[in-house]
């Protein structure tokens, strides 16, 4: 029987290097072949020119580069594409692709499923799996980029999932997108959401310079607590430095926080005074997201005079906002709506809190 293969879609620089000098292979052939399959998006050793043809033989033994599977693209009338990708072991997860004039943002998934049950998100519904692999998660932009025909501009870690839930993986897949020899997207447009797994978002700062998006929906830890259960382990005391710290000493950055509006729920002035208390002294940018709507949710939309009013009353404390445009939610691919097919393994809410895997100190 022959032994499994290695991938090396989820390789970094450094660990397509390891890899060659396992084999006694100089490693700029390895920076060789991490060209060929993120720039010119060639996945057969044989035809890796540059590369020995000894080595190339050597590798179709040992390795492979296996990119996920498209099942389904469906398109939104407002140009927004969903695609929808099959793993290995035969579950899916979502990737959306948003066309902005110029931009192009692609939204990335990181798990199959979510384990942090938020109550106005339809992937918590679904449960939880499994963590996707750093090719998994490249495997994504990988295919955006031959899609679209270059690299997207912007990529969201946005989809489904908690990155920091997935904390290596999804680190080795944002250093591949920032990485000169694959897409060179700059950290300024690799922006990464989180609903704030605070020990982890500590790590982070060491190890990467992306961009912060934090999903903050409430401004008061009893509501937060409600909405975003994570919140009980990490509070907002401990959440709100950690992501100040996270961008200190660079006074170019800013957090963006995520606000998911909520009719009756959230977004009232009181909230926005509130929101505005919370974050003084805290380089922000505030994304005001309409509720999209999923079947089984009971929350509803706030009127679009509300979320004018919210965001008029952040306006003038001086706080930048704007008010998310809501892209493909005819096709059920705007934010929260994303479901994939999950078989849920999770056990979750043992006391109401969410099982989260922690990353473990290097
Ligand atoms: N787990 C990460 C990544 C998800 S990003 C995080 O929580 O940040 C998706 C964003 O959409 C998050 O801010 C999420 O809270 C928000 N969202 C989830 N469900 C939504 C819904 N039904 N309508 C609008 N926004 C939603």
């Amino acid at each position: 029987m022959q032994a499994s293969r290695i991938n090396l879609l989820g390789l970094t620089r450094k660990g397509i290097e390891a890899f060659f000098a396992e084999l006694d292979a100089k490693p700029f052939h390895g920076r060789n072949v991490l060209k060929w399959i993120h720039k010119h998006g060639v996945t057969d050793f044989a035809a890796m020119t540059d590369v020995p043809s000894r080595l190339r033989e050597r590798l179709a033994e040992v390795a492979e580069v296996a990119i996920p599977r498209v099942v389904l693209e469906q398109p939104a009338g407002d140009g927004t594409v969903k695609t929808v990708i099959e793993l290995g072991d035969g579950q899916h997860v979502e990737t959306v692709y948003i066309p902005d004039g110029g931009r192009s943002t692609i939204c990335v998934s990181s798990q199959v499923g979510c384990a942090l049950d938020c109550s106005f998100c339809s992937t918590a519904q679904q449960g939880f799996n499994r963590n996707l692999s750093s090719a998994e998660i490249i495997g994504q932009v990988w295919l955006a980029t031959r899609r679209l025909g270059r690299p997207p501009s912007n990529v969201v870690m946005m989809g489904m999932g908690e990155p920091l839930a997935n904390f290596d993986n999804v680190v080795d897949a944002m250093d591949l997108m920032q990485e000169d020899l694959a897409y060179m997207i700059a950290k300024s447009r690799v922006t990464l959401s989180t609903s704030g797994i605070v020990p982890a978002l500590r790590r982070l700062r060491e190890v990467s310079d992306v961009s912060l998006a934090v999903s903050l929906h409430a401004p008061d830890n009893a509501l937060r607590d409600q909405l975003v259960p994570i919140n009980r382990k990490y509070p907002l005391e401990v959440l709100i430095p950690a992501c100040h710290d996270f961008i200190r000493g660079d006074k170019r950055r800013k957090i963006t926080w995520e606000y998911v509006m909520l009719d009756g729920v959230n977004d009232s002035i009181a909230h926005a005074k509130a929101l505005i208390r919370l974050l003084q002294g805290v380089p922000s940018k505030v994304n005001l997201i309409p509720f999209n709507p999923f079947p089984g949710s009971d929350y509803r939309t706030s009127p679009a005079e509300r979320i004018e009013a919210f965001r008029q009353r952040l306006k003038r404390a001086g706080i930048m906002s704007m008010t998310r445009k809501t892209r493909g939610d005819d096709i059920d691919a705007a934010c929260g709506q994303l479901v994939g097919r999950v078989r849920d393994r999770s056990r979750r809410r043992l006391d109401g809190i969410p099982v989260v895997q922690e990353p473990m100190p290097r």
